[in-house]
């Protein structure tokens, strides 16, 4: 029985040399060593007036990223 190609990992290959776990965090993170999604300690909030969302893109959350980008394109001078 082939076991888990991941370091100590010891458990029976479920799918490409890993067993189900590391298979599942392979296909979720791309990486099987990794235990949790790696954040920034303190997020840049949002820089749109009145938005305390944290930043994503260019400085703004998500949602005003994209307002922010259609509004640019619309009126470049503005
Ligand atoms: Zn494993
Ligand atoms: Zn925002």
């Amino acid at each position: 029985m082939e076991l888990c190609t991941v370091d100590a990992c010891r458990k029976p290959v479920k799918a490409k040399r890993m067993c189900a776990m590391h298979h599942q965090r392979w296909r979720r993170h791309g990486d099987p060593g990794v235990t949790k999604v790696r954040r920034a300690a303190e997020p840049t909030p949002c820089k749109w007036v009145n938005c305390a969302k944290p930043s994503l893109s260019k400085g703004y959350c998500s949602k005003h990223y994209y307002i922010h980008r259609t509004r640019a394109k619309a009126r470049p001078e503005a």
